[in-house]
């Protein structure tokens, strides 16, 4: 395949992001042992941004199970990240977990009896124990430069406690919530994060079979938001993107993928990222689709 010259453009509404050098690339591949086979700029860390909801959804499965469902739904939005459209019309439910306004309501949930410091601290341990790295933190600048524009997700989350699906001040909420988008991983600590989610031996084992499952159908169906279809008609894998230009791709039973490149699409996902991991399924045949 050929790889387009064109590498998008990086997200601007966040300015911490906006400064990235839109040039860079890397690819990290880890296997169930925990083996990982890197290119590029793998040893960059980068924003995770939305690559955080897929952590923070476990975290609050882990805590609260099904009764999560009562307040966000599973279906896919056919809408953009941050859109409020659908809302009002089905009363302040987000369809989903990945969207924005669904990962609101996932870390509102975590929130309830805890301090912010503790569910980022939590939040930091669930990550670190994936990847079987300590050496993975939350980057301050980035947080609060989101925070300072924030007004569109400020938007949704005031709608949402109107509606009475907020559980905590909404101020509350934003700051964690800026903070577990501001984690930084390289490619190569996110693909191995991303083993708890293989369901095969030798991985860490942070959630159960049944959970893994569920997570990775909604990761195939919402984790790239109005291009998830796309992503799965051309990569054919549950994958999570973010706007720092990270991709997690899981490949169950077999690998864990992370990609990065700034430059995205008109939907948000990472331009030449998706291309990457379009060209290395082909070449693998690691779609689940055969
Ligand atoms: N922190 C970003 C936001 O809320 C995350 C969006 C994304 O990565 O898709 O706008």
């Amino acid at each position: 395949m050929t790889i387009a010259e064109d590498r998008g453009t990086v997200a601007n509404y966040i300015p911490e992001l906006a400064k990235i050098e839109v040039g860079q690339f890397a690819l990290a591949v880890a296997l169930p042992s925990g083996e990982v086979f890197s290119a590029g700029a793998s040893d960059v860390p980068f924003s995770i941004q939305s690559i955080s909801k897929v952590f923070t959804l476990a975290i609050a499965l882990g805590r609260l199970g099904d009764q999560l469902w009562s307040r966000v739904g599973r279906e896919p939005s056919g809408l953009a990240f941050n859109s409020i459209l659908q809302l009002e019309q089905e009363n302040g439910i987000p369809r989903n977990p990945f969207v924005n306004a669904g990962a609101l309501v996932v870390t509102d949930a975590i929130l309830s009896g805890h301090k912010p410091r503790e569910v980022l601290g939590d939040l930091l341990r669930f990550i670190r124990a994936a990847a079987e790295d300590e050496d993975i933190h939350i980057n301050e600048i980035v947080a609060r430069s989101e925070q300072a524009t924030s007004h569109r997700n400020i938007a949704l989350a005031e709608f949402m406690a109107a509606m009475g699906n907020m559980r905590n001040p909404t101020a509350l909420t934003i700051g964690t919530y800026v903070h577990q988008c501001a984690v930084e991983m390289t490619t190569a600590q996110l693909a191995r994060a991303g083993r708890f989610l293989l369901g095969a031996a030798g991985c860490p084992r942070l959630v159960s079979p049944a959970r893994v499952r569920r997570i990775n159908a909604l990761m195939m169906m919402c984790g790239h938001y109005d291009g998830s279809g796309e992503f799965a008609y051309r990569v054919g894998l549950p994958g999570k993107s973010g706007v720092g230009g990270g991709i997690l791709a899981i490949a169950p039973g077999k690998a864990s993928i992370a990609v990065w490149s700034p430059g995205l699409n008109a939907q948000g996902n990472s331009k030449l990222g998706t291309e990457a991991i379009e060209a290395l399924t082909k070449a693998t045949g690691w779609s689940v689709f055969g």
